[in-house]
Protein backbone atom coordinates (compact mmCIF):
# COMPACT_ATOMS: atom_id res chain seq x y z
CA UNK A 1 0.00 0.00 0.00
CA UNK A 2 1.64 3.14 -1.06
CA UNK A 3 0.18 4.93 1.99
CA UNK A 4 4.00 5.52 3.48
CA UNK A 5 7.26 4.07 2.73
CA UNK A 6 6.70 0.12 1.95
CA UNK A 7 7.56 -2.08 4.61
CA UNK A 8 6.44 -4.97 2.57
CA UNK A 9 10.22 -6.52 3.05
CA UNK A 10 10.99 -5.72 6.32
CA UNK A 11 12.84 -8.63 8.36
CA UNK A 12 9.99 -8.53 11.24
CA UNK A 13 7.07 -9.81 10.58
CA UNK A 14 5.22 -7.06 12.95
CA UNK A 15 6.91 -4.62 10.68
CA UNK A 16 5.51 -6.19 7.47
CA UNK A 17 1.51 -6.76 8.75
CA UNK A 18 1.53 -2.86 10.19
CA UNK A 19 2.39 -1.92 6.40
CA UNK A 20 -1.32 -2.93 6.12
CA UNK A 21 -2.95 -3.55 9.51
CA UNK A 22 -1.18 0.23 11.05
CA UNK A 23 -3.25 2.22 8.76
CA UNK A 24 -6.58 3.55 10.41
CA UNK A 25 -8.82 4.10 7.74
CA UNK A 26 -7.80 0.48 6.44
CA UNK A 27 -8.88 -0.78 9.69
CA UNK A 28 -11.95 1.24 10.09
CA UNK A 29 -12.32 -0.40 6.35
CA UNK A 30 -12.01 -3.69 7.69
CA UNK A 31 -14.57 -2.78 10.69
CA UNK A 32 -17.32 -2.03 8.56
CA UNK A 33 -17.15 -4.94 6.63
CA UNK A 34 -17.11 -7.46 9.77
CA UNK A 35 -20.54 -5.32 10.08
CA UNK A 36 -22.09 -6.83 6.82
CA UNK A 37 -21.17 -3.09 6.03
CA UNK A 38 -19.32 -3.73 2.52
CA UNK A 39 -21.00 -1.20 0.06
CA UNK A 40 -19.78 1.73 -0.80
CA UNK A 41 -21.99 4.57 -0.12
CA UNK A 42 -22.65 2.85 3.17
CA UNK A 43 -19.23 1.91 4.07
CA UNK A 44 -18.48 6.19 3.21
CA UNK A 45 -21.25 7.10 4.97
CA UNK A 46 -20.30 5.37 8.46
CA UNK A 47 -16.69 6.79 8.49
CA UNK A 48 -17.62 9.91 7.09
CA UNK A 49 -14.70 9.69 4.93
CA UNK A 50 -14.06 11.26 1.46
CA UNK A 51 -14.41 9.07 -1.39
CA UNK A 52 -10.72 9.10 -2.28
CA UNK A 53 -9.67 8.04 0.92
CA UNK A 54 -11.72 5.42 1.14
CA UNK A 55 -11.09 4.08 -2.94
CA UNK A 56 -7.50 4.14 -2.06
CA UNK A 57 -7.67 2.31 1.19
CA UNK A 58 -10.20 -0.66 -0.67
CA UNK A 59 -8.05 -0.91 -3.38
CA UNK A 60 -5.23 -1.65 -1.20
CA UNK A 61 -7.06 -4.25 0.71
CA UNK A 62 -7.77 -5.59 -2.33
CA UNK A 63 -4.50 -5.79 -3.53
CA UNK A 64 -2.88 -7.12 -0.26
CA UNK A 65 -5.83 -10.15 -0.24
CA UNK A 66 -7.68 -9.08 2.44
CA UNK A 67 -10.60 -8.06 0.77
CA UNK A 68 -12.56 -9.58 -2.11
CA UNK A 69 -15.38 -7.49 -4.82
CA UNK A 70 -18.08 -9.62 -5.29
CA UNK A 71 -21.21 -8.22 -7.73
CA UNK A 72 -24.64 -7.82 -6.81
CA UNK A 73 -27.51 -6.85 -8.80
CA UNK A 74 -29.16 -3.66 -7.79
CA UNK A 75 -32.47 -3.14 -9.25
CA UNK A 76 -31.16 -4.50 -12.76
CA UNK A 77 -27.82 -2.86 -12.45
CA UNK A 78 -24.62 -4.86 -11.13
CA UNK A 79 -22.53 -3.42 -8.42
CA UNK A 80 -19.79 -4.08 -6.71
CA UNK A 81 -19.69 -4.94 -2.71
CA UNK A 82 -16.77 -5.98 -1.03
CA UNK A 83 -16.89 -9.13 1.02
CA UNK A 84 -13.82 -11.00 3.26
CA UNK A 85 -11.02 -13.15 2.23
CA UNK A 86 -9.92 -15.81 4.62
CA UNK A 87 -6.91 -13.41 4.85
CA UNK A 88 -9.05 -10.82 6.03
CA UNK A 89 -11.28 -12.43 8.22
CA UNK A 90 -7.88 -13.43 10.25
CA UNK A 91 -7.61 -9.97 11.08
CA UNK A 92 -10.45 -10.75 13.71
CA UNK A 93 -8.46 -11.05 16.72
CA UNK A 94 -6.94 -8.36 15.84
CA UNK A 95 -9.76 -5.73 15.55
CA UNK A 96 -11.17 -7.57 18.44
CA UNK A 97 -7.80 -6.71 20.55
CA UNK A 98 -7.38 -2.96 19.51
CA UNK A 99 -11.08 -2.50 21.08
CA UNK A 100 -10.59 -4.43 23.89
CA UNK A 101 -7.30 -2.40 24.56
CA UNK A 102 -8.97 0.73 24.11
CA UNK A 103 -12.13 -0.20 26.48
CA UNK A 104 -9.43 -1.03 28.87
CA UNK A 105 -6.82 1.80 28.94
CA UNK A 106 -8.25 4.94 26.84
CA UNK A 107 -10.82 7.29 28.34
CA UNK A 108 -14.16 7.41 26.39
CA UNK A 109 -15.77 10.74 25.86
CA UNK A 110 -19.36 9.48 26.27
CA UNK A 111 -21.40 7.16 28.45
CA UNK A 112 -21.98 4.87 25.22
CA UNK A 113 -18.89 5.41 23.32
CA UNK A 114 -17.71 2.40 23.81
CA UNK A 115 -17.69 -1.22 21.29
CA UNK A 116 -17.52 -4.76 22.90
CA UNK A 117 -16.86 -8.08 21.98
CA UNK A 118 -19.39 -10.28 22.09
CA UNK A 119 -19.27 -14.57 22.07
CA UNK A 120 -22.47 -15.18 20.21
CA UNK A 121 -22.45 -18.49 21.54
CA UNK A 122 -22.55 -17.82 24.99
CA UNK A 123 -23.62 -13.90 24.73
CA UNK A 124 -21.01 -12.67 27.33
CA UNK A 125 -18.43 -10.19 26.85
CA UNK A 126 -14.93 -11.10 25.89
CA UNK A 127 -11.89 -9.34 27.40
CA UNK A 128 -9.72 -11.55 25.39
CA UNK A 129 -9.65 -11.09 21.53
CA UNK A 130 -8.84 -14.49 20.66
CA UNK A 131 -10.82 -16.71 23.05
CA UNK A 132 -14.37 -16.31 25.11
CA UNK A 133 -13.14 -15.32 28.28
CA UNK A 134 -16.64 -16.88 30.07
CA UNK A 135 -16.69 -19.97 28.24
CA UNK A 136 -12.95 -20.77 27.14
CA UNK A 137 -14.15 -21.31 23.46
CA UNK A 138 -12.22 -20.13 20.85
CA UNK A 139 -13.49 -16.99 18.89
CA UNK A 140 -14.21 -16.83 15.55
CA UNK A 141 -15.76 -14.75 13.09
CA UNK A 142 -18.83 -17.09 12.95
CA UNK A 143 -19.37 -17.12 16.59
CA UNK A 144 -18.56 -13.29 17.48
CA UNK A 145 -20.61 -9.86 17.80
CA UNK A 146 -19.67 -6.61 18.04
CA UNK A 147 -21.27 -4.43 20.14
CA UNK A 148 -20.96 -0.76 19.82
CA UNK A 149 -23.27 1.26 22.01
CA UNK A 150 -24.10 4.23 19.76
CA UNK A 151 -24.87 2.40 16.70
CA UNK A 152 -27.22 -0.47 17.52
CA UNK A 153 -29.27 -1.77 20.62
CA UNK A 154 -28.03 -5.64 20.46
CA UNK A 155 -24.64 -6.66 19.05
CA UNK A 156 -24.59 -7.38 15.53
CA UNK A 157 -22.96 -10.77 14.55
CA UNK A 158 -19.92 -10.40 12.34
CA UNK A 159 -19.50 -11.63 8.47
CA UNK A 160 -17.71 -14.19 7.82
CA UNK A 161 -14.86 -14.34 4.57
CA UNK A 162 -16.85 -15.62 1.29
CA UNK A 163 -16.34 -18.89 0.04
CA UNK A 164 -12.66 -19.89 -0.79
CA UNK A 165 -13.43 -21.06 -4.16
CA UNK A 166 -15.19 -17.65 -4.60
CA UNK A 167 -12.09 -15.78 -3.30
CA UNK A 168 -9.65 -18.14 -5.02
CA UNK A 169 -11.18 -17.38 -8.25
CA UNK A 170 -11.58 -13.23 -7.87
CA UNK A 171 -7.97 -12.98 -6.88
CA UNK A 172 -5.92 -15.35 -8.36
CA UNK A 173 -2.95 -15.17 -10.27
CA UNK A 174 -4.63 -14.65 -13.40
CA UNK A 175 -5.58 -11.16 -12.71
ZN1 LIG B 1 -18.53 -17.72 25.57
Amino acid sequence: MPLRSDWSQRTCSMARGLDILGDPWSVLVLREVFFGNGRFDAMKYRLAVADSVLTKRLAGLVEAGLLSKRAYDDGGRTRHEYVLTPSGEDTLPVLNAVAIWSEKHLRAPSDTAHMFVVHSGCGRRTSSADTCTSCGQRLTAANTSWHSLTRTPAPVQLATAASRATTAQQNGPAA
